[in-house]
């Protein structure tokens, strides 16, 4: 299976599946044009879209590309997802023919309450809830129920490659580091990312095992984390608590 992100409009990636006959899956197409000329020039045919979550840079390309391959579209229970032909949730199985792919659906709300993550193929397409080096904003869920779904992205086997739908690395990686000045790994994961980001490269996949070691947002349980939190001197070290404030310190941070 070939696995490619599409940049589209100002930082999303489209994630592109394929096998070697030529079959294709895009998850999150947020613009058609996109999808279309890759599919053009990679001679492949469009068998399904996927979509984590309403936002229009996630499913904005969804009407052009259905009129044009007439695919099943996969996605939450969410009235504002127009066009949604298999609505999905919690623990369904999306098992394709071709290309031949099985995914786990996951409930993961946080950055909106219906969103979900696809789990397969040693993959976790996840949207815009687990970004490198960070995670989405909480525009319709709370700090417990996004830790919540860290948590249960935690769990899954650490080679998973993570597949977001943004390129916020760089970024991302500036708040870790005020974060957990300390932790040398981050620093070589924004190095890394720098050197990418300077050819234009996407910094992504990345595999979880790297994120346990380097996202704050995975690691509010860690020394580097808890350390940060008792210099906001904070009241209590309850976990979700702090999680929110790590969360509420990252929309202040820009
Ligand atoms: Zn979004
Ligand atoms: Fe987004």
């Amino acid at each position: 299976m070939n696995i490619i992100p599409l940049p589209a409009l100002a930082d999303n990636y489209i994630w592109l599946l394929h096998d070697r006959d030529g079959n294709a899956v895009v998850v999150d197409p947020g613009d058609g044009d996109v999808v279309e000329r890759e599919l053009r020039a990679r001679g492949l045919r469009l068998r399904a879209i996927l979509l984590t979550h309403h936002h229009q840079d996630h499913i904005g390309g969804v009407a052009q590309l259905v009129d044009v391959w007439r695919v099943a579209v996969f996605a939450p229970r969410d009235r504002r997802i127009h066009g949604a032909t298999r609505v999905v949730g919690e623990g369904d199985v999306i098992d394709l023919g071709a290309p031949r792919l099985r995914f786990r659906v996951i409930a993961v709300p946080g950055h909106t309450l219906t969103h979900v993550a696809f789990f397969g193929e040693g993959l976790l397409l996840c949207g815009d809830t687990l970004f490198s080096l960070g995670c989405g904003r909480l525009f319709e869920g709370t700090p417990a129920q996004m830790l919540d779904s860290l948590d249960r992205i935690a769990t899954l086997p650490a080679a998973t490659w993570i597949c977001p739908a943004h390129e916020y690395t760089e970024a991302n990686g500036r708040f870790a580091r005020m974060i957990e000045p300390s932790n040398q790994s981050l620093a070589e994961r924004c190095a890394q990312a720098a050197s990418l980001r300077a050819r234009r490269l996407p910094t992504l996949p990345v595999t979880l095992a790297d994120e346990l070691r380097n996202n704050p947002f995975l690691r509010v349980d860690s020394d580097g984390v808890r350390e940060w939190d008792q210099r906001q001197r904070a009241a209590t070290s309850v976990r979700s608590e702090r999680f929110a404030r790590l969360r509420a310190a990252k929309d202040g941070f820009g």
